[in-house]
């Protein structure tokens, strides 16, 4: 088949998945082009919801038949909308679909009416490409999913946890070193880095293991304890303590990532100052980057059977995190905060992916860009009752067999 796949030709810095995509379409005997109206089917990769505002775009430049894949196409009853074919999952079953009625009929592939699908779970390891994405930087894939399971997280929810073989990595750093660029193995926290300048680790390894990179990023998620242990991430506050004296003794800098929107703001109170305090007898010499992200219930993960619980007054602003920063500077100079996306941001992404109808999509994405200018922040706690994207029944993937099905997790 000859496939346009715009986005693999326009980006300057080939981002990992339309290489993998691209390679892997190749090898099955496809024809590559950028041309939208010369071919017989386009590609669309969306990684994530602001993705689906260039999907709009594509849809009007084309008559061609669309097919969505990428992470995106999870939410397939939405990606659905402004296209014709959703591919969910890896990409190497697709490669071997030899034509459009081939792909239509494929258990991975949504059209309208079909009851189930089946998410592809198959990647040919031995076919993943090293990526490189700037002059002196490539990406390799460690691994997919995440056996840990937390219970925000969709992409442990959505990807079966695999992982590529030592071997594989081995060589993929041999050749990186030889071409004298950095190499980035992709994979998760759990997994732990690959040495490395900048590491993902779980903190509770971290606080364990010696490290040898500048770098650690580590989710801490949620301000207390109890909240911590109810989502899947056992971090005590003693381990966030070790973690700040340990990274003085190693010279590292530290990025944490946290999601308020669950816990009361009175726990990131305590959890703020708890931090001053631990600095103060542990000055860092190095910088202590907080994150923090606002929570959206994303659906497959047993998170989503609380999504009516969605409280606006636990969700925070940059006037929040820049009162924090100012707390915090008090006790350590190298201390940043980064602000979340605010409430009405996060609510117009939960629309956008929930979206079911052509109706409800339309009305998430004419407020998608600058949220806030749009909307208050009740206009968009009623919208997210009113436009009915809750009601979105919740999809559970099976890890074994990718068959995806309707029915809520235990809540
Ligand atoms: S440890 Fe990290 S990657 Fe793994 S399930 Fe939890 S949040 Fe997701």
């Amino acid at each position: 088949m000859r496939w346009a796949i715009p986005q693999y030709f326009k980006s300057s810095s080939r981002f990992l998945t339309y290489t993998v995509v691209a390679r892997a379409l190749r090898a099955a005997g496809h024809e590559l082009t950028d041309d939208v109206t010369d071919c017989d089917v386009v590609g669309f990769s969306a990684c994530d919801v602001m993705d689906y505002l260039d999907l709009v775009k594509l849809r009007a430049e084309t008559r061609k038949p669309i097919l969505v894949g990428g992470s995106y196409a999870f939410n397939y009853k939405s990606a659905i909308l402004y296209s014709d074919m959703v591919w969910v999952g890896e990409v190497y079953e697709m490669a071997e679909c030899a034509d459009i009625d081939a792909l239509r009929a494929h258990p991975s592939c949504y059209v309208p009416g079909k009851p189930n699908v089946r998410a592809s779970t198959r990647i040919d390891w031995g076919d993943v490409p090293i990526a490189q994405i700037a002059p002196k930087k490539c990406y390799y894939w460690g691994g997919v999913g995440c056996k840990n399971k937390c219970r925000f997280c969709f992409t442990s929810w959505t990807h079966a946890h695999q992982v590529n073989s030592k071997a594989r990595i081995d060589a993929a750093k041999r050749v990186a070193a030889k071409e004298k660029k950095h190499l980035m193995i992709v994979s998760n926290e759990y997994e732990g880095g690959d040495g490395g300048r900048t590491m993902d680790m779980m903190l509770t390894d971290y606080v364990r293991f010696p490290v040898s990179a500048s770098m650690i990023r580590c989710g801490i998620e949620f301000a207390t304890e109890a909240s911590r242990r109810e989502m899947g991430k056992r971090i005590t506050d003693d381990d966030i303590y070790k973690a700040i004296q340990k990274m003085n003794v190693d010279g590292v800098a530290m990025r944490w990532f946290h999601i308020a929107g669950y816990d009361p703001l009175a726990d990131w109170e305590r959890y703020i100052e708890m931090l001053c305090g631990m600095l103060s007898r542990h000055p860092n010499k190095r910088i202590v980057h907080l994150m923090f992200n606002n929570l959206q219930y994303q659906n497959y993960t047993p998170l989503y059977t609380r999504r009516r619980d969605i409280d606006p007054a636990r969700y925070i602003d940059v006037t929040v995190t820049r009162r924090w920063y100012d707390q915090l500077r008090q006790y350590s100079r190298h201390v940043l905060v980064g602000a979340p996306s605010p409430f009405q941001h996060v609510a117009c992404r939960m629309g956008v992916e929930l979206s079911t109808e052509r109706a409800q999509v339309d009305y998430w994405l004419s407020k998608l860009k600058n949220a806030k200018g749009k909307l208050t922040v009740d206009e968009a706690y009623r919208a997210l009752f009113s436009t009915g994207v809750l009601d979105t029944p919740m999809l559970r993937l099976n890890m074994r067999t990718g068959e995806i099905t309707e029915g809520e997790h235990g809540a």
